[in-house]
């Protein structure tokens, strides 16, 4: 039997409940728990010793896949260790709990002048999923991944003992992007970047093809700080990758007329309505007769001849807010899916072999008859962590809807599409991967790395207690073979 979430004025025992992914394709029972602090932490780890059960971190959930729960065994939903330990709006450092979410940061820093310096698509994900996961943003040709920011962690280990990481210890690029299965960050500091305002100047134009999409992205990155593709995923032929370009840059000092109006968070509100009247509640009901492949090809079509026609080299200014996190506009617009949810898949490529994969795969894509719903291409770089999805090149993220009785046809796909992923020398991203095969994780990875991994996990945490079920699908299994 499954009860509803633990009130959490309660204290933080055990309730059996059923936990997704964010794509609502995934759903396992488990027992959640809420600890608010880290001796309740230390005490469910001592607990779990004499359950002899796993557990799994969990932040806001806001993974694709598996990466954030555990069939059967505990999960330990961080949330609630959510305070602001240290503030200096002078330089900008910020140490706070794991369960601070991206939006409580900015909302507390703004106003002072300061803006977190990566961001995802989502304002929803917590400090310690951000690290775990060592995520990226729409500037990460400039700026990095997230765990170039962090200048200090405290770690809670399973085997009780607690470490202070920084950047210049080997352990912490291990650690971060290390998916939550090392240690549990207890407090993250992080560096932010100052801001003069809270708005972004944003240019925004169509491209007719992929060719031209991944050319603007590498040309135009240098000019500005945020740049990000929208691909037609199901145009073909010659028009296959056209889509529309954003690319913004923050407002320089002197050029806002009232700065100190657009630091408050009330300035950075998202609206309330659509189209005027439709309540942004009720947005992904809307949406829902079109999430069928010719609904979507219908949509993306309109949207691609509307950014031609109607705001091809449009100019304009936009809250940081509204910017950023264009996904949070419609809440819950991933229920707007219908049969079992979706996944997403999100590939690396480099610079070179972007072009002829990206083809491919949205080509391969159409041809089997499952398009993606949503696509989104970003420039990026490589960097030194350990577990890194990183490349000097470009990823395309791909939404897929789960229709009942073709999750074969679909995994099938993605695992051919693996091949020619690997093949061009390209990487994959754990928050966002649902069908990895152990083989595809130690191709990209490499033996080292997964050496270098599986010492320290048996260091801090000997009797493997942290486990995910993205875990036990794709690493487990690399563990055994390496140590046979
Ligand atoms: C709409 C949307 C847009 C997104 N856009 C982007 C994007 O642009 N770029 C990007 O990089 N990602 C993006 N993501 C993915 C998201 O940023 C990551 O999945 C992130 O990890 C989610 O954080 P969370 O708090 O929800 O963590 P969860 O999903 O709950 O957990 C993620 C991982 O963190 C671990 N973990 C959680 N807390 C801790 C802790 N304190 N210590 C150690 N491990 C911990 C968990 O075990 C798990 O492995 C997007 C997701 C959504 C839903």
């Amino acid at each position: 039997m499954f009860t509803p979430a633990i009130h959490p004025q309660r204290a933080p025992w055990s309730h059996w409940r059923l936990v997704e992914n964010f794509g609502h394709s995934i759903r396992v029972p488990a027992q959640v728990f809420q600890p608010a602090t880290v001796e309740q932490l230390a005490d469910l780890f001592a607990r779990a010793r004499r359950e002899n059960v796993a557990i799994a971190l969990r932040g806001s959930g806001r993974s694709y896949g598996d990466a954030a729960m555990r069939q059967g065994h505990w999960v330990l939903d961080l949330r609630r260790m959510n305070r602001i330990l240290a503030w200096d709006p002078k330089t900008g450092e910020i140490t706070v709990e794991p369960g601070v979410t991206i939006e409580q940061l900015w909302r507390y820093v703004l106003p002072d002048g300061w803006w977190p310096a990566v961001v995802p698509g989502t304002m929803r994900p917590t400090m310690g999923g951000c690290v775990a996961m060592n995520v990226h943003g729409k500037n990460n040709w400039h700026a990095g991944t997230f765990g170039e920011h962090v200048t200090r962690l405290r770690v809670l280990t399973p085997a009780g003992d607690e470490y202070e990481l920084t950047p210049d210890d080997p352990r912490f690029h291990t650690f971060v992007g290390g998916l939550g299965v090392l240690g549990v960050a207890t407090s993250i500091t992080l560096r932010l970047k100052r801001v003069a305002s809270g708005n972004l100047d944003v240019h925004a134009w169509a491209v007719p093809d992929l060719a031209h999409m991944l050319a603007d992205l590498d040309t135009y990155k240098d000019r500005y700080e945020y740049i990000v593709g929208w691909v037609d995923s199901t145009a073909m032929g010659w028009a296959r990758g056209r889509g529309q370009i954003h690319a913004a840059n923050h407002v320089p000092e002197g050029e806002e007329l009232y700065p100190e109006r657009t630091l408050s968070p009330d300035y950075q509100v998202l609206p309330d309505v659509f189209f005027g009247f439709v309540p942004k509640a009720w947005m992904w009901r809307f949406m829902r007769p079109f999430m069928t492949n010719w609904g979507v090809r219908l949509v993306n079509s309109a949207k691609y001849w509307a950014s031609r026609w109607l705001s091809h080299h449009k100019t304009y200014r936009q809250a940081l807010v509204a910017f950023n996190f264009l996904l949070d506009y419609i809440p819950n617009w991933e229920r707007a899916y219908r049969g079992r949810g979706l996944i997403q898949y999100q590939i690396f490529v480099p610079r070179d072999e972007a072009l002829r994969v990206f083809n491919e795969v949205l080509r391969y894509t159409q041809q089997r008859g499952m398009p993606s719903y949503l696509a989104v291409v970003k420039r990026h770089r490589a960097d030194a962590f350990l577990l890194s999805h990183g490349v000097d090149g470009y990823s395309l993220a791909l939404d897929f809807p789960v229709w009942p009785g073709k999750e074969r046809d679909l995994v099938a796909m993605l695992h051919e599409l693996d091949r020619l992923v690997l093949d061009a020398g390209g990487r994959f991203y754990f928050a966002k991967d649902a069908t990895l095969t152990p083989d595809t994780a130690a191709a990209f990875l490499g033996e080292q790395a997964l050496r270098t991994f599986f010492e320290l996990k048996a260091t801090w945490d000997p009797e493997d207690r942290l486990q995910t079920d993205l875990y036990r699908r794709v690493f487990a299994p690399l563990r055994s073979r390496l140590a046979a």
